[in-house]
């Protein structure tokens, strides 16, 4: 079946100026992506700040236009689409931010938050049965439906997000982009919204591509795991292929990094700390982008970069010295 998104070597960046007299120079902050979400499926792309994940998010959501490759959404190349197909596009591909409070017009009330698409996309919800549709959005998302006059200050962070979740479902999206949604939150509020997520997928089939920069965030959420570094997707695979047998070493360091995830780490012991800075995606490393950090890296890693092969099942890692640990585990050690 087709996937609901598809990235195909997708080239994405912007334009950056070095000082104040400086040429501006583009800068490819997604360098040749390739991914699938399947419709009802959650797929995580996790990486650290600057490694390209909002670019990718932007793209998807055609705020950005890809320099190369494609987006596409039921198989349709979304640059490619009409008006008509552009508006489409619009209210099936919903985006949640990190910071709920940036970007909830704090003038308006909940009801005219969660309204507003359905004057921009008229024939989802008629006029008459608005009040009746919000209070049914907020009693989804676990909001008290009386509310639905209250302003965004008079809620709490997690309530919220939980509003910007309504919004984004008032149009009934297929995908939902989340950047980052729960990094701002406590830990106790981020394990709520991650169960209504869920909740709302099992209930209505929504997909989500979730980034994030904390693994362990989203083990127990994710179907699938993409692990994206200055650019590039260096691993991938499902949920428990990626957390139990880390093939790159990039996971592996950030798996013993997170301090919520041990079932890796809790076979190879040591936390592993990455020496140095992240390189700058304006000048990233030749060969392996990786191996001015790699503890790995030999000569082969700073001349070629390794593709993305796929070592067992739907898990495809790039790094010529990839461990072979998972391959021994998978018969049966
Ligand atoms: Fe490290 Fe080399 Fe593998 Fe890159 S290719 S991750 S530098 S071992
Ligand atoms: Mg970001």
């Amino acid at each position: 079946d087709t996937p609901v998104l598809e990235l195909v070597d997708l080239v994405a960046g912007y334009r950056s100026r070095q000082g104040p007299l400086g040429r501006s120079r583009a800068v490819r902050a997604v360098a040749g992506v390739n991914l699938a979400v399947r419709a009802g499926e959650t797929v995580c792309l996790v990486g650290e700040s600057g490694c390209g994940k909002s670019t990718v998010a932007r793209a998807v959501v055609s705020l950005l236009r890809p320099i190369a490759g494609e987006v596409r959404f039921d198989g349709r190349d979304v640059t490619a689409l009409d008006r008509a197909g552009r508006r489409d596009l619009r209210r099936q591909v919903q985006l949640v931010f990190q910071d709920p409070y940036a970007s909830l017009n704090p003038k308006m009330t909940v009801h005219d938050l969660l309204s507003e698409a359905w004057r921009i996309h008229p024939g989802i919800v008629p006029r008459g049965d608005w009040d009746a549709e919000v209070a049914a959005l907020l009693e989804r998302v676990g909001l008290n439906p009386g509310h639905a006059t209250r302003y965004p200050h008079q809620f709490s962070g997690g309530q919220r997000q939980r509003i910007s979740i309504a919004r984004a479902l008032a149009v009934r999206p297929r995908l939902i982009v989340c950047d980052e949604p729960v990094s701002a939150l406590d830990v106790s509020i981020q394990a709520q919204i991650l169960n209504l997520l869920a909740r709302l997928q099992r209930e209505l089939g929504v997909a989500y591509l979730f980034i994030t920069h904390d693994l362990g965030v989203v083990r127990h959420f994710a179907d699938r795991v993409a692990v994206m570094h200055l650019g590039t997707i260096v691993e991938s695979g499902q949920t428990e292929q990626v957390y139990e047998r880390p093939a790159h070493p990039y996971t592996q360091a950030l798996l013993s990094a997170a301090p919520s995830v041990d079932d890796w780490r809790a076979q190879e012991g040591e936390e592993i700390v990455l020496r140095g800075d992240v390189p700058s995606p304006l000048d990233p490393p030749s060969g392996c982008r990786f191996h001015t950090r790699c503890w790995k890296a030999r000569d082969l890693c700073r001349a070629e970069e390794p593709a993305l092969v796929r070592r067992d099942t739907d898990h495809p890692v790039a790094c010529h010295f990839a461990t072979d640990a998972h391959v021994v585990a998978a018969d049966g050690h």
